[in-house]
Order: C-alpha cells, then sequence, then structure tokens
C-alpha cells in the first residue's frame, strides 16, 4: 500500500506539473502562443466565418450544431382542405404519400400533412428536432393538440425547426406522429415579384427539407454567446473598451474551442470567457429598458382576414410554449377580436392561454376591439372600438386595458387622448411618428394633449420598431435615440417577428437573458406595460407636453384610396345611429307589444365594422381579396340594418294603403326644414323635429331661381345664396343673399368647382403615399363632354344643372348641380367612371378669402391647420384628413366644403382642395377602378363657422331626413337639445344597465357652455353621468327638473354619457 501510496504520490506531482504547464501556455507565458496584431477587420471577419452557415461548415461551428440527421419515414398529404383538426384526423385515408420535392398550393390554399416519426434508439441523451420546409407557414399538433408554429426565419439561418425531444430518453416514444397544417403564404403574403405587389394568386409551394436531426447543445450555446459578442463588438463603439473586449473574447473562444477540438472541455472553457464578458454589469444608474414580448399581427393586409386567425393561433402557440420553458417571459397583445377569433377556432390554444392571462405574462393590451386607423373612423366608432374592446377583456379576462396601443397607424386623432381618458386608460403607446419622412418627433415620452385638454402619457419606443429581435444594436438605439433622458430614463423594447405575425423565438429570449445586465448596454429586463408607464409616472412632471394631433408625415394618400371603403364606412356609421335611435325612440314610447331591442344583432353590426376600420383595411392599403371580404362585410350591415329599421319602423308606423301619407326620421339632434324627396319621387319643403319620428309637415318657402345667360353661363339662386357657373360647370361667381352686403366668394380670374388631376407617383408605398411633388404637376380637366345644361327635374323647390367631363385618358365625370329652396349649400353630385393609372382627383375652390388656416372637422370637434408653408412641419402637412368637413373663414366670413364619403383635404393659401379618388397598383391594382358616386357640398356662410350651422350642415348632408311610407299615429319625439353648441351624438340602449337609455353629447363649437336636454313624451326617474364603457362617473344623481329635463355644464369640445331611466 506504501509504495503504491508513493507511486501515485509521484505521479500526482507529475500530474501538477503539467497542469501548471498547461496554465501557462493558455495564459501566454508559452513560447509558442502567439499574439496577433491588433487587426480590428480581420478578427471580426475571422468571427463572422466561425459562425456562417455558407462557409467552411465543415470546420467551423455552424456545421457542429446538427451532428445527426434521418429522414421523416412517411409523410402524407391531405389537400387543399378547410377541415379542422377534428375533421382530418376522422378520415385518415384521404392522406395521400407525399416526398420531399412534391408541390401543393396555389396561395392561400389550406392543406395538411401527418409525419411518421421514428428516432434512431442511438439518439438518447440528445436535443431532437424536426427541421420542415415548405416555404410558407404551418401550425405542428402533437397528441391532438397545436404545440408549435412553423412561421419564421431565426438565427439559425434554418426556416422551420421544432424541438421533438429537448433530451430524449429510454422511456420516451420513439415513434412519434405530428401533424402539421399548412397555409400557402409566407408571414408577409405572396406579393408578385415584391412585398406590396399584387398578390400571386397561382403561386405553387414546394417540400424543400424534411428530416430530424440532433442538436449539440455545447456547440449552440456557444453559437449563441459568439454571434452576440460578434454584434456587440460591431455595434459598441469601436473605440469603446467593451467593443474591444467583446471582439477578443469571440477570438479567444475560437482559439480555444479550435485548440480543444471542440471537445466538451472546450465549451466549458469558451464559456467561462463569454461568462465572464456578459456578467460585467452595467453602472448604476444606466438606461432602463422594460423588454416585452411583442406579435404584431395585422388583422388582415397581405393576406385575407381568414388567415389572420392562423396567422394568431400560430404565433401565440409558440409564444405559450416558450412561456413553458422560461419563466420570466412576458408579451403583450393587442386587439379583442383576435382573441375572439382564436377563442372560437382554436379553444386549446386559448385555454392555454388564460391560464399565462391569469399569470399576468400573457397580457392584454390597447383595450380596442382592433387597432382601428387613427383618424378616420368616427367619434362614436372611436369609442366603440375600446367598448368591444374593453368589455371583451374584462368579460373573458376580468380586466380592463390600462394603456391604448397603436403601434402602426398612420396618425392619431387629436380627440383621442379625451376617448382614452373615458374608456379609463391613461397612457398610450406608439411608434408610428418615426416614419415622418420630413420632420423628426421631439419627444419619446410626453404628455399628449388632445383639443378638449384631456392628456394622457405617451411613449414613442425609441428603437422606432415593435418587433425588435433583440440586437444589440437595438438596445443601444433604444438608449441612445432617447429623447427625453433626464426627463425619463426608461423605455419600451418590443420583442418578436411582427405584421406578419411570428412573435418571439427562443433565440431571442436567450440573447435577451444575457444582455439583461452587460456592461456597455443599457439595463434590461422583463417587463409589463404597468410596470413600464409606473416608472414613467415617477417622473411626469419633467415630461414635455405635446398639444393637438399626432400627425404622421407619411401615408396621406390613404384618406382617399379604395374610395368605395371609405363611403361604406361612413354610411354604416350613420346606418349604426339610426339604428339605435329609432330602437331607442320606440323603448322610450313604453309600448307593449314592441319587439325586444336586437342588441346581439346591432353588436353583430358593430363588430363587423370596428373590424374593418383596421389600419390597412379603412386606409385602403390592403389586397384585393381583403377588399372584397371587407366590402361583403359592409352590405352585411347594410342589407341586416335595413332590415332593423325596417322592423323598428312598421311598429312605430301606422301603415295605410293611402300611399301619399309619409312619416318622417330625424335622428338629429336639431330642427330641420329642408327640401325632401318623398318615396314618389316627389319634393316636399318640410319641417322635422328634432330627435323624432313625425307625419308630414309641408312648409312654404320661396322657390329656386334659374336664369341661363347668354354666354352659357347659368346662375342659381335661392333665398340664401346666389351662384354662376359656366358652361364646363366651374363656379364663377358665388354670393351670399345676405342683408349685410354680398361679397364675392370666388376669387378673381379664378374657378371654383375646377376639377384637377395631378401625377400621383409615390417613392415606394403606392396605395399609401401622395408625395408633395405631386401637386406640381396639375392639370385642370377642361375637356367638356356635355356642356351644362338645366336638367329636365329642375323644379322650383330644387334648382338643378347637369354637365359631364372627359377626365385623363380613359375617365369620365358627369355631375349634377343642385340648389334647393332655402338652402345654405350647393350640392355636387358626381358620378365618375374612373380608368386612371397613378393619377390623383381634386376639385378645387379658390375662394376670396384671408386666413392663415383652415379648419376641420375631426372626432367629436374640430382643429385648425395652416394653409401656408412657413416651416417644415407646416409644409408637410400638404394633404390634410378630416370628417365632414373644412372650412376657410376670415372675419365674419367663410365657405366651408362638406362631403359625404371622402376624407382627404389640402388647403393652400386661399385655395382648397378636397381629395376625391386616387389610382394606385399595388398592393391592389384594381384598386378604385370602374364607377364611383358621391357627393360635396359648398357652403358659403356670414359670421364664424361656428354661427353659420356649417357643423350642423355636413351632418345633415351624411344623414338625409328619411321618409316612410305611412302616418305615425301621434309624432314621436325623444328630446331636446337647448343649444346649438351641444350635439346630441349617439342615442342608445345601455349595454349596462337593463332599463336605462344611453344618451352621448358633445360640445361641438370649442365652447364653454350649460345644456339642457328635455325629454319629450316621458317621465325621468334617474340620470347619471358615466365614462364610455357606461360605469357611473360621480355618486350623486344628477338633478331632474319638473319639466323632465336635466342640465349639465360642457367645457370646449367635452363629451358627456348619460345613463337615463324612465318612468
Ligand atoms: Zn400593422
Amino acid at each position: 500500500m506504501a509504495n503504491k501510496r508513493i507511486a501515485s504520490s509521484s505521479r500526482d506531482n507529475w500530474g501538477e506539473k503539467l497542469a501548471r504547464k498547461s496554465m501557462e501556455i493558455s495564459n501566454g507565458n508559452s513560447p509558442f502562443h502567439h499574439v496577433t496584431l491588433k487587426h480590428r477587420r480581420t478578427t471580426l471577419g475571422r468571427v463572422d466565418k466561425f459562425l456562417s452557415p455558407i462557409y467552411f461548415t465543415d470546420v467551423n461551428i455552424f456545421g457542429r450544431l446538427y451532428q445527426r440527421h434521418a429522414p421523416v419515414m412517411l409523410i402524407k398529404h391531405f389537400g387543399p382542405t378547410n377541415s379542422t383538426f377534428q375533421e382530418i384526423s376522422k378520415c385518415e385515408n384521404h392522406f395521400k404519400n407525399f416526398i420531399v420535392g412534391d408541390n401543393f398550393g396555389p396561395t392561400f390554399s389550406r392543406h395538411w400533412f401527418k409525419l411518421s416519426i421514428e428516432i434512431p434508439s442511438s439518439w438518447i441523451r440528445e436535443k431532437v428536432q424536426l427541421i420542415w420546409d415548405m416555404g410558407c407557414e404551418g401550425l405542428i399538433w402533437r397528441n391532438n393538440k397545436p404545440v408549435f408554429s412553423l412561421n419564421y426565419e431565426d438565427e439559425f439561418g434554418v426556416k422551420k425547426r421544432y424541438n421533438i425531444y429537448e433530451k430524449f430518453q429510454q422511456h420516451n416514444d420513439r415513434s412519434v406522429t405530428l401533424y402539421i397544417s399548412v397555409s400557402c403564404n409566407r408571414l408577409l403574403g405572396e406579393g408578385k415579384n415584391g412585398m406590396i405587389n399584387p398578390t400571386d394568386l397561382k403561386k405553387m409551394f414546394t417540400l424543400t427539407k424534411a428530416e430530424i436531426v440532433t442538436l449539440n447543445s455545447d456547440a449552440y450555446n456557444t453559437f449563441l454567446d459568439l454571434c452576440l459578442l460578434h454584434e456587440l463588438a460591431k455595434s459598441l463603439p469601436e473605440d469603446s473598451q467593451r467593443s474591444t473586449e467583446a471582439l477578443y473574447s469571440a477570438n479567444e473562444i475560437i482559439n480555444i474551442l479550435v485548440k480543444s477540438k471542440f471537445s466538451e472541455q472546450g465549451y466549458t472553457n469558451a464559456r467561462d470567457i463569454s461568462k465572464k464578458f456578459f456578467t460585467t454589469k452595467t453602472r448604476d444608474g444606466e438606461h432602463i429598458v422594460h423588454a416585452m414580448g411583442h406579435c404584431h399581427i395585422d388583422s388582415a393586409w397581405l393576406w385575407p382576414y381568414s388567415e389572420t386567425i392562423h396567422k394568431c393561433a400560430r404565433s401565440w402557440i409558440s409564444t405559450l410554449t416558450l412561456m413553458d420553458k422560461f419563466p420570466d417571459f412576458t408579451f403583450v397583445c393587442s386587439q379583442a377580436q383576435q382573441f375572439e377569433w382564436v377563442k372560437e377556432n382554436y379553444p386549446e390554444i386559448y385555454k392555454k392561454l388564460k391560464i399565462y392571462v391569469k399569470e399576468g405574462r400573457f397580457i392584454p393590451v390597447g383595450g380596442t376591439w382592433i387597432e382601428m386607423d387613427g383618424n378616420i373612423p368616427s367619434g362614436e366608432s372611436m369609442i366603440r372600438q375600446f367598448v368591444f374592446g374593453q368589455r371583451f377583456f374584462l368579460e373573458e379576462f376580468g380586466i380592463t386595458c390600462k394603456e391604448f396601443w397603436l403601434p402602426d397607424t398612420f396618425g392619431y386623432s387629436a380627440n383621442l387622448p379625451q376617448i382614452m381618458n373615458e374608456a379609463g386608460i391613461h397612457n398610450f403607446l406608439t411608434q408610428k411618428l418615426s416614419w415622418n419622412l420630413v420632420n423628426t418627433f421631439p419627444h419619446n415620452t410626453f404628455h399628449w394633449e388632445g383639443i378638449d385638454g384631456s392628456r394622457v402619457i405617451c411613449h414613442f419606443p425609441p428603437g422606432d420598431s415593435y418587433g425588435m429581435h433583440v440586437k444589440p444594436e437595438e438596445l443601444l438605439k433604444t438608449m441612445s435615440n432617447h429623447k427625453d433622458k433626464g426627463r425619463s430614463d426608461t423605455s419600451v423594447f418590443l420583442f418578436g417577428f411582427g405584421d406578419g405575425g411570428g412573435g418571439p423565438t427562443e433565440g431571442m429570449l436567450h440573447r435577451l437573458s444575457r444582455m439583461s445586465n452587460c456592461a456597455g448596454l443599457p439595463k434590461v429586463k422583463m417587463s409589463t406595460p404597468d410596470q413600464f408607464f409606473a416608472d414613467v409616472v415617477k417622473t411626469q412632471d419633467k415630461l414635455c407636453t405635446w398639444v393637438g394631433e399626432l400627425f404622421l408625415e407619411l401615408h396621406n394618400g390613404t384618406y382617399t384610396t379604395q374610395a368605395k371603403i371609405k363611403k361604406f364606412n361612413r354610411k354604416c356609421e350613420i346606418l349604426l345611429h339610426n339604428i339605435e335611435f329609432m330602437w331607442t325612440l320606440a323603448e322610450s314610447q313604453k309600448k307593449k307589444d314592441f319587439p325586444p331591442y336586437p342588441r346581439q344583432e346591432i353588436d353583430r353590426l358593430w363588430k363587423l365594422l370596428l373590424l374593418n376600420q383596421f389600419h390597412d383595411v379603412l386606409p385602403g392599403s390592403s389586397i384585393e381579396l381583403v377588399n372584397q371580404d371587407a366590402c361583403k362585410y359592409y352590405e352585411d350591415i347594410m342589407k341586416s340594418g335595413e332590415i332593423l329599421i325596417n322592423t323598428a319602423n312598421k311598429s312605430l308606423i301606422k301603415h295605410t294603403k293611402n300611399k301619399t301619407e309619409f312619416s318622417f326620421l330625424n335622428s338629429l339632434s336639431w330642427d330641420r326644414k329642408e327640401v325632401v324627396e318623398l318615396p314618389d319621387k316627389s319634393l316636399s319643403f318640410i319641417f322635422c323635429p328634432s330627435l323624432s319620428m313625425t307625419s308630414i309637415h309641408i312648409c312654404e318657402t320661396d322657390p329656386v331661381i334659374v336664369e341661363p345667360q347668354k354666354n352659357g353661363m347659368i346662375s342659381l339662386r335661392n333665398s340664401k345664396l346666389r351662384c354662376t357657373f359656366d358652361n364646363g360647370g366651374r363656379l364663377v361667381s358665388l354670393q351670399l343673399n345676405n342683408a349685410e352686403g354680398s361679397k364675392e366668394l370666388i376669387k378673381s380670374s379664378h374657378f371654383g368647382n375646377q376639377l384637377v388631376l395631378f401625377d400621383d407617383v409615390p417613392l415606394f408605398w403606392d396605395a399609401w403615399d401622395v408625395m408633395d411633388y405631386h401637386l406640381e404637376t396639375r392639370s385642370p380637366v377642361l375637356d367638356v363632354i356635355e356642356p351644362l345644361h338645366v336638367s329636365e327635374k329642375s323644379c322650383e323647390l330644387r334648382g338643378i344643372l347637369e354637365f359631364s367631363v372627359r377626365i385623363g385618358d380613359n375617365s369620365k365625370l358627369k355631375q349634377t348641380i343642385e340648389l334647393d329652396a332655402d338652402s345654405p349649400v350647393i350640392r355636387f353630385k358626381t358620378f365618375v367612371d374612373w380608368q386612371e393609372n397613378h393619377k390623383f382627383l381634386k376639385v378645387e375652390f379658390p375662394w376670396n378669402i384671408h386666413s392663415t388656416k383652415a379648419t376641420h372637422e375631426v372626432q367629436f370637434g374640430h382643429l385648425e391647420r395652416p394653409n401656408h408653408q412657413n416651416t417644415s412641419w407646416d409644409s408637410a402637412r400638404f394633404e390634410v384628413w378630416a370628417h365632414k368637413w373644412a372650412d376657410l373663414s376670415e372675419y365674419n366670413c367663410g365657405v366651408a366644403i362638406l362631403n359625404d364619403c371622402k376624407y382627404g383635404y389640402s388647403t393652400f393659401g386661399s385655395t382648397m382642395r378636397l381629395s376625391l379618388l386616387r389610382s394606385p397598383k399595388a398592393p391592389d391594382d384594381n384598386a378604385d377602378m370602374g364607377e364611383h358616386e358621391f357627393t360635396y357640398e359648398v357652403m358659403p356662410h356670414s359670421k364664424s363657422l361656428q354661427e353659420s350651422g356649417v357643423i350642423k350642415q355636413a351632418f345633415q348632408l351624411n344623414n338625409p331626413l328619411r321618409a316612410f311610407e305611412g302616418k305615425v299615429e301621434n309624432d314621436l319625439k325623444l328630446a331636446n337639445l337647448n343649444t346649438d353648441a351641444v350635439i346630441l351624438d349617439t342615442c342608445k340602449k345601455s349595454d349596462v344597465h337593463k332599463d336605462a337609455m344611453l344618451l352621448r353629447l358633445y360640445e361641438a363649437f370649442g365652447s364653454s357652455t350649460e345644456c339642457e336636454i328635455t325629454l319629450s313624451n316621458s317621465c325621468i326617474k334617474k340620470v347619471e353621468r358615466c365614462n364610455i364603457l357606461e360605469e357611473p362617473k360621480e355618486s350623486c344623481d344628477i338633478e331632474i327638473n319638473e319639466n323632465h329635463s336635466f342640465t349639465s355644464s360642457f367645457s370646449p369640445f367635452q363629451i358627456q354619457s348619460f345613463l337615463v331611466w324612465l318612468d
């Protein structure tokens, strides 16, 4: 034993010596250790090649990732089919054998694959993966459940991987069956020769790879380290110590791996070096980045709505599977509609998602039904986006969102802060203004103040993206680009593939954990919107304030593109308003035999409308298939809405055989006196009280005078105005018939109603963008086909002129100009057959008005914008949006242009233009081709625009008095308002309180005022002020006056909602 001990001891000494020697060598004391020159470029190149999936893969680390390969034993295919998993699992005989190299398709069709996998027994203790490449998106099902998606490219350069076993064990099944449901499209659709080009609907797809592999975890982890060190070396400032450290750590890792022949010990030593680098902590007080997983899924864009349902399922199941593995991983997810889709179509995913929502890791955000367009939806539509969104989140998850989330929308209305506040939301996140073409927005974290003075805290993630890939340069930009550093030293960082879905990857999470507290970078923590905004609130007193709209200096063509969709949107908004008014009016009559309020059907129609307000549908930036689907939804709303109107009408009106008895609906909150067309096509001048359904009250009025002149011009005159048109339909004179004088409103030597055509070729985003240089290509439309003449239908109550012109090479426009008795507006009913290529049609009016600003209607109010180009901010607003009207006024005089379905305006000096039609060719090459019908009106006025009635007139154009055959037994009237400044915008049954009705009013002038609301036929039991979610605002009830009225004070542009219980 003793001898043995000596022998052993002697061997130990020898071993120690050897170890010491080896240490000396690795410390560089060996004469054979070579120190290279400090050559940055070659060292960077060396690391790059060591990671390359293309070069030197026989000797680099990439080539060592996958060690063993085996084919998928049997592949079977079934499709195209829209069958669900439950359906296909019952019809196995439909599946046919399929091999690598076989094709399937075409674009947007759906297919199923069944994979029989046999794992070699020698792969024990290995990580086993499936690699499956078919050039499109797929969802893997295992044991009857969806488990993971195949839909994004990751850092391996391999597109589609799925972990079959993290570590294949003896007791695991060697035989594995997987199903893959496949959508024949990539993440961003299938544009022909370019992402935003029209879809290649005939594309076929090929299965190019189907194998199982083992992944060497040591190589994988070191590979991740090296990738990051390489990126850090390139991203950190070249003269910084950390950049050099990163580069030399990477270089040393390569040396160790090569010298150790990629041994287990070599990997351990290599990882020690990287660990040392990544655990060198950031300094105290460093910028804090709140990272959140994110997956922007456009509800429809370069793919149809139906495909989005599968995109959500694919993206979310992968996210949830990653949550199982990464306990700190948080993910934010917007759009209640997408949750509802997954609930209905993928209950297994929804069940799992609910668990993580409860844990606070899968976080519903935004509070809206979809991520809507921020400009075009009406005020009430905006409100319903929040109502339907917040209601869904409350019912499903017991929470309401505390932040509004609209990262990808093309501008934000100046009344959104008030609407957000009304929905219980005080924080807002977007980043889209980083796309501004001209001006850099000056803040990242700031107070945003709306037209009524309401405020929210607003954050633009300084990395300028909602789809980060967790790269060092993104984290560095997030820190360096934050324009409010000092005021707020914290930012949001949203990571995950987006737009077409995808979401975070495992690689992103690994990178994030390595960089979470790493000197040279900001401090990163996995976080939530609540945690982030709580941090911001701590220093909110230091933040700057931005007042007014968040205008995007890009995508300004989206106010006009896809005219039909915009028209449907406006018409459906009005229709739903009228449906809700009629049914509430009916309920207020307390008639026993009246059918119950059709809440379910009204909600269904609202949801369709809200869906189509998605930020690529309503703006007109989607492919043709989406536009066709959207129109089908609109047609459903129009058709089903009419059924609801007629059902209400049947109960309200006594129908007689006498075809000359008519009743009228006035759903607006002021009395109207105007010329109407009766169902028998005859005209009458009638009075219709506010908020009522009444029998016809015919009134007397002065006739319209139509005066053809010798020079081919024709004049129209009524009690309010007179105007003259030339033979091309151009307005040569416009004057008010008021006592104070009759200023000529058309600028001398100019023409109003001048149609003008512009070249409209953007830099890239065809359907989206109109560039400022289009204004340099103005071409007036002068080719008269049919000269102006008096229509056969012209009569004393309505003077009617007609003309037609040729536009461009292939288009025609016919216009009917109308002036009604006693009306303050000239109406231009327009029919266009539009067949142009990259042309923009507008109508222009050079007014004899001097002002430095024009006023534009927005949701529940209006705002002024400059009509000059003093600054880059002014000139970048060369094409702006408005709702029903825009006005140019000087003191005591002005002219407004009203419209029934248009949104684009531009005013330069005294010339106002209304944008009518565009003709982009991508992503829908048939966009706007064909026939269009729309109406605009010109309203000259004295006094201010508020006093002139412009606001009311624009409502009236959009919501004409509606005639019904039959007689109302007793005139039905809901309510009366005692001021012109307040408008009752919505009247509906309460969603929450069974017996209450909801009245929503807003102050429309920008004034402080009192409004008395008198309920006509009913006694009021109780009135409560509430927010838009119909939660009472204060404990004390509102006092009810003896005459069934109540009074409320309004501040400028204030929206107020009241719950009213009737006796
Ligand atoms: Zn989007």
